[in-house]
This record gives C-alpha cells, sequence and structure tokens, in this order.
C-alpha cells in the first residue's frame, strides 16, 4: 500500500511564511498541491517567496499579524484570491531575549503581540469559513519552551505556553464542525531565529539532542503536513513535539 499526503483542491495560510520554519512549511504544503497564501510584514519578501514555490499557485500577502484591521483584510483578501481556507499554519514569531528584570515591557508586548494574539486574530478570522465548510485544520507552531520554560525567555515561554492553551481551548470550541485545532513543538530548528546563539552554547545543545543534530525547517514541516492532511481526521487538541528528543 502506497500512502502519500496529498493537498490537492485545500488553500492553506502560513504565516511568517517568508523565511525559516515558515518557508519549509509553505514549500511541503505547495510540494504536496495545496495552494498557498504567505504572510508576513514584508510584502515584498512574502510575493518573492510565493512567486519561487514548486506549483505557481501561492501569493504572498504584506501583513502584521500584531494588527487585527491588518488581519481581517488580509483574511478577506486570501479568500477573494483563492475562495476559501481550509488549513491555516500559525507560525509568524519573533523572540527578545532578556532576564525577567531586564524585559521592558516593549519587549513583552512585541513577543506576546506577534507569537500569541497574532495567532488568536488570524485564527478568530480564518475559522468561520472553516466552520461554514465544516472542515478545516489550524496548525499553531509553539516551541517546547511552552512546555518546560527557559532562563531568559519568560516572555517567549509566556507566549507559547498561552499558545497551547489556546490551541485546547479552540479545538473543544469547533472540533463539532470538523475544524481540527493542533500545535506542533519544535526544538532548536536551524533558523535565523537560533543563528545568534554562539559556537559554544550550539555545540552544547546539540550534545543535549539525544539525536545529535539541530532541528530542520523540513522536519517541522512534516509535523505541519501530517496535521493538515487526512491521516490526521482524529487528532485535535494535541501538542506534537519535533525537538530530536531534547525533552522528554
Ligand atoms: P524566523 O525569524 O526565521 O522567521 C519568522 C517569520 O515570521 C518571518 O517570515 C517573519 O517575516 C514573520 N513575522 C515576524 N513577525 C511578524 C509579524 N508581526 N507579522 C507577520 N509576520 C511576522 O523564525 P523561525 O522560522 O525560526 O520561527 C518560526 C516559528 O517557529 C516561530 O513561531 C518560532 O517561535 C517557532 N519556533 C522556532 C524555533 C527555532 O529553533 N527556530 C524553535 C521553536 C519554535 P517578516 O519579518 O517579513 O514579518
Amino acid at each position: 500500500m502506497q500512502v502519500k499526503i496529498d493537498l490537492t483542491g485545500r488553500v492553506a495560510l502560513v504565516t511568517g511564511g517568508s523565511r525559516g520554519i515558515g518557508h519549509a512549511i509553505a514549500r511541503s504544503l505547495a510540494g504536496v498541491g495545496a495552494q498557498v497564501a504567505i504572510l508576513g510584514r514584508d510584502s515584498a519578501k512574502a510575493q518573492e517567496v510565493a512567486h519561487a514555490l514548486a506549483n505557481g499557485a501561492a501569493r504572498g500577502y504584506g501583513c502584521d499579524v500584531r494588527d487585527a484591521a491588518q488581519v481581517e483584510s488580509t483574511v478577506g483578501a486570501v479568500e477573494r484570491d483563492f475562495g476559501h481556507i481550509d488549513v491555516v499554519v500559525n507560525n509568524a514569531g519573533t523572540t527578545r531575549d532578556n532576564l525577567l528584570f531586564r524585559i521592558g515591557e516593549d519587549d513583552w508586548d512585541m513577543v506576546i503581540d506577534t507569537n500569541l494574539k497574532g495567532a488568536f486574530l488570524v485564527t478568530k478570522h480564518a475559522a468561520r469559513g472553516m466552520i461554514k465548510r465544516r472542515w478545516g485544520r489550524i496548525v499553531n507552531i509553539t516551541s517546547v519552551v511552552g512546555i518546560s520554560g527557559n532562563k531568559g525567555q519568560a516572555n517567549y515561554s509566556a507566549s507559547k505556553a498561552g499558545l497551547i492553551g489556546f490551541t485546547k481551548a479552540v479545538s473543544k470550541e469547533l472540533s463539532s464542525r470538523n475544524v481540527l485545532v493542533n500545535a506542533v513543538a519544535p526544538g532548536f530548528i536551524d533558523t535565523e531565529l537560533t543563528r545568534s546563539i554562539g559556537e559554544a552554547a550550539r555545540n552544547a545543545l546539540i550534545e543535549a539532542i539525544p539525536l545529535g543534530r539541530l532541528g530542520q525547517g523540513s522536519d517541522v514541516a512534516a509535523a505541519v503536513l501530517f496535521l493538515a492532511s487526512d491521516f490526521a481526521s482524529y487528532i485535535t487538541g494535541q501538542v506534537l513535539v519535533v525537538d530530536g528528543g531534547l525533552v522528554l
């Protein structure tokens, strides 16, 4: 028996799809036939990345997920351009790392608004169409630090733990309409977000990972593809950890 994920006919919206993990997710979704809408603050970059995707059926949109009006109008534009939205991947995220006493209010707000409020706004606007169509998949990209916490990341850990609570609550609200809501919790993935880590700390990290390597965007994308596919049609409210065994 050949088992193959096929999302032909599905429309996926990926926030922060212009680089890093989001880009790998967008590429993978397009690779299995989905039409993909890529959102990022840098509109030109989102469009450039969309044009380069395999199936030529992607579009890029400039949208700051912290801004309710921008999210509402962008979700509307995606629905007009593609007809509907089947899959949402809330991936846009940022860090402003510091020890507790050094975290300024701006850095707290920036992280919570991007990572948590952004997912709330996109989900709220995109889920309406899914409910009407009785089919939807929402995948929130959280982090292992939302489960375990991390020194110097109180703001980031709080945003990612919040996203797990949000995932579980919304999964309960939307399950009767066949809209499934899950989270993927990556460990350390090799992207711009983690490239600033010094070499010594990076090597120590790799030693602590049972599988002996940092993750790649494609490792996270594979989990998202599974949760967006018909193979996951009896799974909701879950957190799938993709971390090479780091947090057990
Ligand atoms: P990157 O910094 O490489 O990419 C972040 C993406 O999010 C960019 O496309 C960026 O585009 C977009 N973005 C940032 N802020 C906003 C905003 N306000 N509105 C819209 N888009 C925004 O990050 P990663 O790829 O490493 O991370 C992706 C997700 O995975 C994040 O949620 C992160 O927390 C999570 N994660 C990452 C891990 C890692 O090790 N890298 C580990 C665990 C979780 P633009 O700048 O144009 O807006």
